[in-house]
């Protein structure tokens, strides 16, 4: 009998099959050039399975490309420049969504992705700060940035009930009555407000467009950042 001779990445073997001895039907699979192993029960079993577990040994070691024919590491799905390029087409996206205010008519903080704000990572405390910012660093003025909502402090009653009741016997948690849970988070309530503390989260629904051209009102989305437009 002429069996074939397992050959570490000299010809091209996609991948080997791990088989029974004297049986066709491949088992599990490995790569071809470092032997790791992967079987249909990694994937849950079912021929799916055996076909992804195949799959998994063939590219194990296999240099990978993005979509657009760079090379990319083992850890990666997509270069940089592709991911890069997403983003700014899901912005535009979403910035052709969003409901736009000049920059007058917006007076709470902004966001503006990569950029370090007087809030943090991205958070200006408002466009003022913006301008003010890209003339220190000598930027270019954004076409515009996102509105920002604020987030209110607040503890949930019932998640503190929930905690609280934990440990007690079953039914214990019916012993206390709608009005003194009521009551409990009015005062929950209360306390929060006094405490004076807010967040800003990034609301994309929202865009403030920065008059930097000298209005640019009956922009509905469209010219200022069209698809394409190497806009930075
Ligand atoms: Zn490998
Ligand atoms: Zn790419």
């Amino acid at each position: 009998m002429n069996m074939p001779s397992i050959e570490f990445s000299t010809t091209p073997i996609r991948c080997l099959e791990l088989t029974y001895r004297g049986c066709d039907d491949a088992v599990a699979f490995a790569c071809a050039k470092c032997g790791a192993i992967a079987t249909p029960g990694m994937f849950g079993g079912g021929p799916h399975a055996r076909a992804a577990a195949q799959k998994m040994a063939e590219e194990h070691c296999a240099q990978r490309f993005c979509r657009c024919g760079a090379k990319i590491s083992k850890s990666q799905t997509i270069c940089r420049e592709c991911w890069d390029g997403d983003q700014r087409e899901r912005d535009e996206r979403k910035f052709g969504l969003a409901d736009k205010f000049l920059a007058s008519e917006y007076g709470d903080p902004v966001y503006w992705e990569g950029h370090e704000g007087s809030m943090g990572d991205g958070y200006f405390s408002n466009v003022e700060e913006v301008i003010e910012y890209c003339a220190d660093s000598d930027l270019t003025l954004p076409t515009y940035v996102w509105a920002c909502s604020r987030l209110p402090f607040a503890i949930d009653v019932d998640m503190i009930l929930e905690s609280a009741f934990e440990q007690h016997f079953e039914g214990a948690r019916d012993m206390l009555s709608e009005e003194s849970r009521q009551e409990l988070q009015q005062f929950l309530q209360n306390w929060c407000q006094k405490q004076n503390i807010e967040s800003w989260q990034t609301d994309y629904r929202r865009a403030v467009i920065l008059e930097d051209s000298g209005g640019v009102n009956d922009n509905d989305g469209e010219g200022a950042l069209d698809e394409g437009a190497p806009e930075e």
